[in-house]
């Protein structure tokens, strides 16, 4: 077991390292503003980050997982909106890449040079954690397919160009026949409502989406759901399980961007004619703060070695998952409290960083759902 990082890991930790640094100073400005961090993207893109992690046949800079997380990690220690837009382009980017076809090719390319947005649209009004119950449809007519349906909560979703859309492709129930079918945002029939204004994470906005007899021509399917099989709904979960992980190592980065900030606040800051810091009260909080994120980054970097060595594991991303987003929930909470009343106004770091914290709790599947299948995991089928 070698848990040294590889020298090329170690580059991206250092090329995370000084993005941060660059991103930090307007960090507060996408929040309070409700601003797309627009300058940031540019970045990105100029850079050729914007696509990391996709293959280079596409333009992609062909990282691994573990190499773009930990970029997404350093990042999200000072902007975690920023972070959040590299981590979903390349999860839309890899969806793509690994089930989409020749005509999925131009959209990919454009994906990986940061140039449009895709987003994912999995969750329904009336299927959140059951997506299983989900009622969007595709139906083939001819030599094209006509969605109808509506999703909510798709992130980016008033910026993007496309979707990558969770339809029903026969009139079934449970997870048979679902399949993923790519819907360009300019189709006729595709509308949005812009979702209210959310606790934290103001750099990216929430849509309602409606899909209202739109067609797209067949070669736009993904996957297609098949009657009599749950293929198209669990092919891309595998996807999933990898990039939940992605949650999580955000997390992490904002709790080890608000442990950082306590700090250097212990390390300065004079109560009683003494340092913060000399009391041993709040060294303890400070090293329950440190295991915490200690034992999240291994349960975080082992699940993605997994996935990086080709056997993605629900299991182990459940449990990097829980266990980095609660475990930050937790840190940053407490690195607020070691800053006092100084921690708590608008315009502190820690005060926004535990509303954008929070959000990691229940996006990429919530804490109880990923329990459920790290419990089913241990018990097996009892039938
Ligand atoms: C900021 C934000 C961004 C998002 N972005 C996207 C996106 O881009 N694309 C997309 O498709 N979705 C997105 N989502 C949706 C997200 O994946 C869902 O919110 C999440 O899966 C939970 O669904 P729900 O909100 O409907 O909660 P519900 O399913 O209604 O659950 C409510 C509560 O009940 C618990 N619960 C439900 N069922 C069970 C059970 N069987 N056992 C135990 N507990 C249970 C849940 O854990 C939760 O605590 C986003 C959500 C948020 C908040």
């Amino acid at each position: 077991m070698d848990f040294t990082l590889t020298d090329r890991e170690r580059e991206w930790v250092e090329r995370g390292k000084a993005l941060a640094k660059e991103f930090a100073p307007r960090a507060a400005v996408w929040d309070e503003e409700s601003r797309y961090p627009t300058e940031n993207h540019e970045r990105l893109q100029e850079l050729g980050l914007l696509g990391i992690a996709l293959p280079t046949e596409f333009g992609g800079g062909g990282a691994s997982l573990t190499e773009c997380y930990l970029l997404v990690e350093e990042i999200s220690k000072a902007c975690a909106n920023t972070a959040l837009l590299v981590h979903d382009q390349n999860v839309s980017g890899r969806i793509l890449a690994t089930h989409g076809g020749p005509a999925h090719r131009e959209t990919l390319e454009r994906l990986a040079k940061g140039e449009i947005e895709v987003t994912i649209a999995m969750t329904e009004p009336e299927a959140g954690s059951a997506l299983y119950e989900m009622t969007t449809n595709v139906r083939r007519d001819g030599d094209e397919w006509v969605i109808n349906g509506g999703k909510t909560y798709n992130s980016f979703g008033d910026r993007a160009a496309a979707h990558l859309v969770y339809a029903r492709f026969a009139d079934t129930t449970g997870p048979d026949a679902i399949g993923m079918i790519l819907v360009e945002a300019d189709r006729p029939g595709v509308s949005f409502t812009m979702m209210p204004r959310k606790m934290g994470m103001h750099g990216v906005e929430e849509v309602n989406l409606r899909f209202d007899n739109v067609r797209v021509p067949a070669e736009n399917v993904v996957i297609e759901g098949i009657e009599g099989s749950s293929a198209g709904f669990v092919r891309p979960l595998d996807i999933y399980n990898a990039t939940r992980v992605g949650m999580g190592v955000m997390a992490l980065g904002i709790a080890q961007g608000a442990m950082d900030y306590a700090i250097e606040h212990l390390r300065t800051r004079r109560q009683f004619g003494r340092f913060l810091g000399e009391f041993q009260g709040l060294q303890w909080m400070l090293a329950d703060c440190a295991i915490q994120i200690e034992g999240a980054r291994l349960l975080c970097y082992r699940a993605l070695a997994e996935v990086d060595a080709g056997r993605t594991s629900a299991y182990h991303s459940a449990c990097a998952k829980v266990a980095a987003t609660e475990g930050a929930f937790k840190v940053v909470d407490d690195c607020l409290q070691l800053l006092g009343g100084a921690g708590y106004f608008s315009g502190a770091p820690l005060e926004r960083m535990m509303r954008d914290v929070r959000m990691f709790k229940i996006t990429g599947g919530t804490t109880q759902i990923l329990k459920n299948t790290i419990g089913k995991a241990l018990i097996g089928s009892l039938r």
